[in-house]
């Protein structure tokens, strides 16, 4: 057995032993769900899947599913008007709290009831069916496989869903929801009772963690900076009134839903859900919040944690490098008579601000004062952000500006993005100290021995 799989069965076996809290009942059909069945499932960014106890068993996705139709609504209006429409700040209070802006009517946040009833209106379509038809399809492209719904439980909830309904209607009379609003909680009654497994649960947070392309099916499902927005809806609204100390013990973007499913997202690292039905006070699943405090610090999952650096970002230097040119007599004499130096520093891994800061510091170190040259060889760089590009380019500019000759040994895609930076960007380390050479060798033959 692999190692992840193994530690969850462990976990499993370890929190399945937790009693206490409530099955919820105020929709009565939820009522009947086993107390003791519970799963605990994992998706990778590489899209493996790891599960343990009951993660393959149907539930209601419930409330789990606003942060998706919020995405869904966010990718159709864009983020002024999403947020124009719906808050963006912690209620602090229950999921179906009156939670609405005095004055405007506007719900508090989207993951409070009032607030996803108003988000799945905003899902653009030609009339409800349309609409819901659009959520299922998008809920079921998180997951990676075509979704259905639990007829029973809606029937259940349309049968006992007035306190929703009341919620729509008041916002419709405060001015935030325009739609009809007992079509409207039909519809997000509808999304409500779309029936999932742990399992499905962890695929659909694990698209959320890799910022947005499910690590599965390798759809793009939404874009990143719409992944981005509700993860951090997520992280602030996503458990209720127990948000704030969620972020403090857990510090995950997490969605709980009332039928016993909860999910939490590793940005980059992977998506874990789990279903366990009996919930705490705040109508979150006592084993899944049990569970999850458990893998945050087991894991140091922890947002505000400081990130570890595992791998060296400089490679090596050199001080006085040389090309494998054959060169003529004449030349090689020329090269060796030259009182310039060449310096090398070697990169590897993803720059961003701290890395970048790293190699610019050995760089500045290994400079020589005098004017010579300096070769950048990032081939092993896998990834370089938008600021420490800038930062980059930055100091290669100032160094040419003091007489250096610079070249950047870089591979593809980073060759094709040379164009407007400064420095000659070559494939190789050594095409690099090549050219830097060729450079000393046309300022001997030009002007002499070169004073630039
Ligand atoms: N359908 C449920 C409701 O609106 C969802 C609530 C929840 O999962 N917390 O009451």
């Amino acid at each position: 057995m692999d190692s992840v799989t193994e530690s969850l069965r462990e976990l499993h076996a370890r929190i399945g032993a937790l009693s206490g809290g409530e099955v919820a009942s105020y929709i009565p059909k939820l009522a009947q769900a086993d107390p003791d069945d519970f799963g605990i499932a994992l998706t990778s960014m590489a899209g493996r899947r790891y599960q343990a106890g009951k993660s393959d068993t149907l539930f209601t996705i419930q409330s789990v599913s606003k942060p998706f139709v919020y995405a869904l609504a966010l990718s159709d209006l864009g983020p002024e008007e999403m947020l124009r429409r719906v808050g963006a700040e912690p209620s602090g209070e229950a999921f179906n709290a009156i939670s609405l802006e005095p004055g405007t009517g506007r719900p508090a946040n989207p993951m409070v009831n009032a607030g996803a009833v108003a988000t799945t209106a905003l899902v653009k379509a030609a009339d409800p069916a349309a609409r819901s038809a659009r959520i299922l399809d998008r809920l079921s492209a998180f997951a990676g496989r075509r979704l259905d719904y639990d007829e029973e439980v809606y029937a259940s909830e349309a049968a006992s869903g007035d306190r929703n309904r009341a919620l729509a209607y008041l916002m419709r009379s405060a001015g935030s929801l325009e739609d009809d609003p007992y079509s409207v909680t039909d519809t997000y009654f509808r999304q409500c009772s779309v029936r999932v497994t742990a399992a499905d649960l962890a695929v659909m947070a694990a698209t959320l963690a890799t910022g947005g392309r499910n690590p599965v099916t390798g759809e793009r499902v939404v874009a990143q900076d719409v992944a981005v927005r509700t993860l951090a809806i997520m992280a602030t609204c996503g458990m209720y009134d127990g948000a704030g100390q969620w972020l403090l013990n857990v510090g995950l973007p997490a969605k709980s839903g009332v039928a016993g499913g909860l999910i939490a997202v590793s940005p980059g690292r992977f998506g874990v859900a789990l279903y366990s039905p009996p919930l705490d006070a705040e109508g979150n699943s006592v084993r899944g919040v049990a569970a999850l405090t458990e893998m945050s610090e087991r894991f140091a999952l922890h947002l505000m944690q400081v990130p570890v650096h595992l791998t060296a970002t400089v490679t090596d230097t050199v001080d006085a490098a040389r090309s494998s040119r054959a060169r003529d007599p004449e030349r090689a004499a020329a090269l060796d008579r030259d009182p310039r130096r060449i310096v090398v520093v070697g990169a590897q891994g993803d720059l961003e601000f701290t890395e970048t800061e790293q190699l610019l510091n050995a760089v500045e170190e290994a400079v020589p004062a005098e004017p010579g040259g300096l070769v950048l060889d990032l081939t092993a760089v896998t990834v370089i952000t938008a600021g420490p590009a800038t930062m980059l380019s930055a100091t290669l500019a100032d160094l040419e500006r003091q007489g250096h000759r610079v070249a950047v040994a870089v591979q593809e895609p980073f060759l094709a993005q040379a164009d407007g930076h400064p420095g000659a960007w070559l494939r190789t380390r050594d095409d690099a100290v090549a050219w830097c050479e060729e450079q000393f060798l046309a300022d001997t033959d030009t002007d002499g021995p070169a004073d630039a």
